[in-house]
């Protein structure tokens, strides 16, 4: 999980709107939320993943469901307001079903900052706070089939690129031409993509590429032979900024 920030409501969303529309799920029950309106700009604050577990929600086995923070059935007058509102996927939205997050909270990505509640271990997330620990079981954010196993894989990949990072700094002190430069920061930029809020799985992804001291060191001795770049710079920044603390 990482921290998401909520856009501004669409104007479709007007006063009258709400009221429209609110009372139209009260009255016959009509899923007033599943409208283009409403999904678009939540997917675009959410870079196309569900806000709870970051898989992604633009693949045809895993569509998107508007989620209601305060579940819709206890909170009828807030089935239609925007802050009420979280892109999430089918199964983290019916796991978390009328879980009521007022007497038991859990963390809201736009409103908390996960990283204060989350950490990481291998590939499996553990609560720093109460709040942390709660959200996982009700979100259900451990589940080994539809996440750990996921986080795993990617982490393999990583790993693998890791390596191959390595191998090409070497050859690159060895030739020290523009072409084995260039192949070795075409890796370093495909492993620091992995970990961009874009990415799927990107809090656990970009926990372990940079807390792995087989890749620090390969930032160190890169920039010792001045060839890390701005944008390096700032790809790593950027991951920087959805590392959670390993436990
Ligand atoms: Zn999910």
């Amino acid at each position: 999980m990482i921290k998401l920030n909520r856009s501004e409501a669409p104007a479709y969303l007007s006063d009258d709107k709400i009221v429209e529309l609110t009372n139209e799920f009260k009255i016959n029950g009509v899923c007033v939320w599943n409208i283009h309106h409403i999904k678009e700009p939540l997917l675009a604050s959410s870079y196309g993943k569900c806000a709870y577990c970051e898989c992604p929600l633009t693949t045809q086995s895993n569509y998107m469901e508007v989620e209601h923070f305060e579940d819709k059935s206890n909170n009828p007058n807030k089935v239609i307001l925007w802050e009420n509102l979280l892109p999430s996927c089918k199964k983290c939205n019916g796991a978390k079903g009328i879980h009521d997050v007022i007497s038991e909270p859990i963390v809201n990505p736009y409103i908390d900052e996960p990283k204060e509640h989350l950490s990481l271990r291998l590939y499996r997330l553990r609560g720093k706070t109460q709040v942390g620990e709660r959200t996982i079981d009700v979100i259900d954010l451990n589940n080994s089939c539809r996440l750990v196993f996921p986080r795993y894989e990617i982490g393999e990949k990583i790993s693998d690129l890791i390596e191959v990072s390595c191998e090409r700094f070497h050859l690159y002190k060895i030739k020290k031409d523009v072409r084995s430069r260039n192949r070795l920061i075409g890796v370093v930029e495909s492993l620091l993509n992995e970990c961009q809020p874009v990415a799927d799985y990107s809090a656990c992804t970009a926990t372990n590429l940079l807390t792995d001291e087989k890749f620090l060191e390969l930032i160190k001795n890169m920039k010792a032979e001045s060839i890390w770049n701005d944008e390096l710079e700032l790809s790593l920044r950027t991951a920087g900024s959805v590392v959670l603390d390993c436990s």
